[in-house]
């Protein structure tokens, strides 16, 4: 049977976790005979008001270290789960779940969309405006990159399965963050906030401002870019334009910050410029040691993004005085040249 070196790692994992851990399928990703699970891995606390922090892979197939970074992310938590005191003592608290593979046949396949050609990452209802020509999505043909489906269809079964879970997973939480992680743009990593479709900011811009701030004090020396999507590039499409929307007009009060970590793999190829000649040179470490360090890379901000789903009062404030100051300062440093 054909199966994806990423599942091998996730069922090995599980046989040693037992009950520590919650496994689901979400949906099957279809091509021909090829049929690969879509799977979630969930850790922490089954309180549907807990705090939520959600790690994504894997949604454009391409990017195939973005499912191995997950999937490194979840070995982490999970060994920690065993045996640190801490960790065990927070996930009563909140909740840490895993979707390293939205995308199976793509990772398999070595494409970005999946196997109907769709662009998953373009394939949500949302309308930009003035989205970038091209790569902010296209319905000419699947055979052109972004392609963001038929007018009208329903999303692909992916991109729904991914809606779906992360929409029940945040739904009644009082506080969540998802990491969505992607490479092949820049020269450095960032971690970018909403909107993709549109220039102008987000409703929750002062609650990415204070994650900013907590950050930038706590590791002053991170290398993490924070800024919104917008500024590299507007798309159609956004899946977590999406959900970000639809969980905040039906939710006003419960707070939600979606994450792309954007890994900048421009840099891999300044390092290995041969690389450019493979499938996967533009959009992953071909080195082992690359690759390993890649692996690695993120462990500090996983602990930050543990530290900061669990305490929120450092950094989530309700409206009022200091929310007002951190939206101010937000649009003076990432909005001084748009209309707000
Ligand atoms: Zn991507």
């Amino acid at each position: 049977m054909k199966t994806l070196l990423e599942f091998q790692q996730i069922e090995e994992r599980m046989q040693s976790l037992g009950d520590q851990a919650r496994v689901e399928v979400l949906a099957r990703s279809q091509s021909g005979n090829l049929s690969l699970p879509i799977c979630k891995i969930t850790f922490g606390s089954e309180y549907p008001s807990a705090p939520v922090i959600g790690f994504v892979g894997g949604v454009h197939g391409l990017e195939r270290i973005g499912a191995q970074v997950c999937i490194a992310l979840m070995n982490s938590v999970a060994e920690l789960s065993l045996w640190d005191e801490n960790l065990q003592k927070t996930l009563q608290k909140i909740r840490i779940f895993f979707i390293p593979t939205v995308n199976p046949i793509g990772i398999y396949q070595r494409t970005r969309c999946n196997p109907r050609g769709v662009d998953l990452m373009r394939n949500s209802p949302v309308e930009a405006e003035n989205p970038a020509r091209w790569v902010g999505g296209q319905r000419v043909s699947p055979r052109l990159p972004w392609y963001r489906g038929k007018l009208g269809a329903p999303m692909e079964v992916e991109a729904q399965a991914l809606v779906d879970a992360v929409t029940k997973e945040i739904k009644d939480s009082s506080l969540a963050i998802t990491l969505d992680i992607h490479s092949g743009f820049g020269m450095q990593d960032r971690l970018w906030f909403p909107y993709a479709k549109t220039v102008k900011p987000f409703p929750d811009l002062a609650m990415a401002f204070e994650f900013k701030k907590l950050m930038d004090r706590t590791y002053p020396h991170h290398f993490y870019k924070i800024e919104p999507q917008s500024q590299s590039y507007t798309t159609h499409g956004d899946l977590w334009d999406y959900i970000y929307d639809q969980h905040t007009t039906q939710n006003s009060s419960q707070k939600y910050l979606p994450l792309c970590l954007e890994m900048g793999s421009w840099l891999w190829v300044k390092k290995n410029p041969m690389q450019i000649l493979t499938a996967d040179g533009p959009f992953n470490p071909v080195k082992a040691h690359r690759e390993q360090r890649i692996l690695r890379r993120h462990n500090t901000l996983l602990e930050f993004l543990i530290r900061a789903i669990s305490s929120p009062h450092a950094w989530v404030h309700g409206e009022g005085e200091k929310q007002q100051q951190s939206l101010q300062r937000a649009k003076e440093l990432w909005y001084a040249t748009t209309p707000s």
